[in-house]
């Protein structure tokens, strides 16, 4: 598994940044040659990691936001670093329908769709505070060359 490239994406935990953040990140992976399929799951797994850091991660003021991407030749390992309140009980959070803002109108589905929307979903304990969320996707083999080939 070769490792092709990889970036670190900051920004404050702003509901304003969701869309930068999801786009960014689906072209970036645009080097590997996923399918449209596969492009639309990974935003859609992006977008929810950074809208719990925007909902939930800072109660008070918004703290930032850490995307880290390393791009394979087939394959993305995301991971979604908050420096937030954090989460004491993973498998509770990501059980489907749990929420902890029901008042707000929130589903509790976040969790339940990035895992099966990737390929693999692991919640880890942030070094100091808050949450890391790694996520993995395999991308399907294309008949089309790689962008730059
Ligand atoms: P939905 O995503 O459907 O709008 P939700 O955000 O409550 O609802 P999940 O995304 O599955 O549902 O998250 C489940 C719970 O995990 C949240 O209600 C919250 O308590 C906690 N949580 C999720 N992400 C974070 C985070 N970055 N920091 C602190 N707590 C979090
Ligand atoms: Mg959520």
């Amino acid at each position: 598994m070769k490792l092709i490239n990889e970036m670190e994406l900051n920004f404050k935990a702003l509901s304003i940044n969701e869309g930068f953040a999801r786009s960014c990140v689906a072209a970036f992976c645009v080097q590997s040659n996923p399918s449209l399929d596969e492009i639309t799951d990974i935003k859609t797994a992006v977008s929810e990691a950074v809208t719990n850091c925007v909902v939930h991660a800072y109660p008070g003021l918004p703290g930032n936001v850490c995307i880290k991407v390393k791009l394979y030749e087939d394959e993305v390992e995301i991971e979604v670093i908050d420096n937030g309140i954090g989460i004491e009980d993973f498998e509770k959070a990501k059980e489907p329908f749990y929420t902890t803002k029901k008042d707000e109108e929130r589903s509790g589905m976040g969790f339940a769709v990035m895992e099966s929307f990737m390929d693999s979903l692991e919640l880890k304990q942030n070094e100091n505070k808050g949450l890391i969320v790694k996520m993995q996707k395999f991308f399907k083999k294309q008949n089309m060359p790689a962008v730059g080939e």
